[in-house]
């Protein structure tokens, strides 16, 4: 799956707290999120790819995106 995050992000970091590996924050919370890991393996890395699907499901203001199907 890939993921990235659009303008809408708030920075307050629920991504960064589920998925560490993928998501950081700077500590000024008026700055976007960056995706450090753009691309997961949704069939070889399953439970991080859970928890990033939970981060999209999470994300206050829905900034998240992936090439995926995922439900909310
Ligand atoms: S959870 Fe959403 S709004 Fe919050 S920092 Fe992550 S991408 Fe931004």
């Amino acid at each position: 799956m890939k993921i990235w995050v659009n303008g809408d992000c708030d920075g307050f970091a629920r991504c960064v707290t589920l998925a560490p590996e993928v998501f950081t924050t700077p500590d000024e919370p008026d700055f976007r999120t960056t995706v450090i890991r753009p691309e997961v393996d949704e069939h070889g890395e399953e439970e991080l790819a859970a928890r990033v699907i939970a981060a999209i499901q999470q994300c206050p203001k829905r900034a998240i995106r992936t090439d995926l199907d995922v439900s909310f």
